[in-house]
């Protein structure tokens, strides 16, 4: 196998620096989406365009099992400008892949490769390039397109580089391994007047001042102490005079956590902190919470199939089964709501950082992702003995 996926690296490489070099952002990808499309069709696998805008869906059948796995990598880039001196640095101004993504095709498309070449496995594979991680939702627009459904599949499994992990190391972990994030605004609403005579009025300052304190009880002392969540208020906006009381104060900011229970618990003690403490001032409010990704929960028997097919293509002793816990998220999580699964991270070396100006996906590790995939498939959809 190492062989063969040798022999695939001059291409690989050249087609990984290229979509390097023409970065694209969320529900953009057309060009990207091309290449891709273009690639899976000369392996000759059935090709699926238009999923989620600019997604691009590839099966592989192989025998008469109905097992179906699917494998998936992010297409999109960021919004950051990039500076480095690399000959394929981006031409697109202000669009970078600063996180890696244009490797997970290269190393999904070289999976996809040799899996529709010489892949000795029994079922079916899909492969998933989807759009928009980067804040866009692609996972879930894929999803309530109803992509689960459309190619029956039964588990899936997703890969992303990470830059403080050595390069070819892999971890992941049972249960979540990324959090959930929403995002909230409250809105005091106070009655505004004259500086001098605030009993004339309601102050939204002095009520809002009040809130950013009570709410960082919340998880200090509605939470279990071991179910990881943070609140932070990040921005607090009101007033615009010396000597006016405003009418109203506006405070944003965020949560993470890990289980949708503590999710629902965090909304509910907000908005009764937030509907008492205004009660006590007699101030109204209007609270708004915008959900984002939910968090990324890794199946036990997915992940331990993960773990073991990594353990086979990159070395045991490169493999973390019990990685810590990220306080970032990904929507890979829409898929893993619908099916069991397992997301890992696949290690870049920590010469540079993701999501910076200067991050570079390492071609090193090229033959190992695809390695890990190709050993998963034909682990995961081994040929049944007779
Ligand atoms: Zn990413
Ligand atoms: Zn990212």
């Amino acid at each position: 196998m190492k062989t063969t996926i040798a022999s695939y690296l001059p291409e690989l490489t050249a087609l990984r620096r290229d979509l390097h070099q023409h970065p694209e952002l969320g529900f953009e990808e057309t060009r990207t989406a091309g290449i891709v499309a273009q690639m899976l069709g000369k392996y000759g696998i059935e090709v699926h365009t238009g999923w989620a805008k600019t997604g691009v869906v590839g099966v592989i059948k192989r025998g008469d099992s109905d097992r179906t796995i699917a494998l998936r990598a992010d297409m999109d880039a960021l919004s950051l400008q990039e500076y480095s001196n690399l000959e394929y640095g981006s031409v697109n101004d202000g669009v970078m892949h600063a996180c890696g993504h244009d490797g997970h095709m290269a190393m999904l498309l070289g999976a996809a490769r040799y899996l529709a070449e010489r892949g000795r496995f029994d079922g079916t594979v899909v492969f998933l390039f989807q759009p928009a991680e980067e804040g866009g939702g692609g996972g879930r627009l894929m999803v309530a397109e109803g992509v689960i459904d459309k190619f029956g599949i039964q588990a899936a499994y997703g890969l992303h580089i990470r830059s403080d992990l050595e390069a070819g190391h892999f971890a992941t972990r049972p249960g979540t391994i990324m959090v959930a994030t929403d995002n909230f605004e409250i809105t005091v609403h106070g009655e505004g007047t004259h500086a001098a005579l605030p009993h004339t009025g309601v102050d939204p300052i002095v009520t809002a001042s009040q809130l950013v304190i009570a709410l960082q009880s919340v998880v200090s002392r509605e939470l279990k102490a071991l179910d990881s969540a943070v609140l932070s208020i990040t921005q607090f906006s009101s007033g615009s005079a010396y000597n006016v009381i405003p009418d109203e104060a506006v405070l944003r900011g965020g949560t993470r956590y890990r289980s949708p229970e503590t999710g629902a618990a965090l909304l509910e003690a907000m908005e009764r902190v937030t509907a008492g403490v205004c009660s006590a001032y007699n101030a109204r409010y209007t609270f708004q919470h915008m959900p984002g990704y939910p968090a990324t929960i890794n199946s036990p028997a997915e992940t331990e199939a993960a773990v073991s097919a990594a353990g086979k293509a990159l070395g045991a002793d490169k493999v973390q089964g019990n990685c810590s816990l990220i306080m970032a998220s990904e929507d890979f999580s829409y898929f893993l709501e619908k099916v069991p699964g397992c997301f890992a991270f696949l290690g870049n070396g920590t010469r540079t950082r993701a999501h910076r100006a200067d991050f570079d996906f390492n071609d090193d590790i090229l033959p190992l992702g695809i390695g890990y995939w190709v050993t998963l498939v034909e682990q995961e959809l081994g040929e049944r003995a007779e």
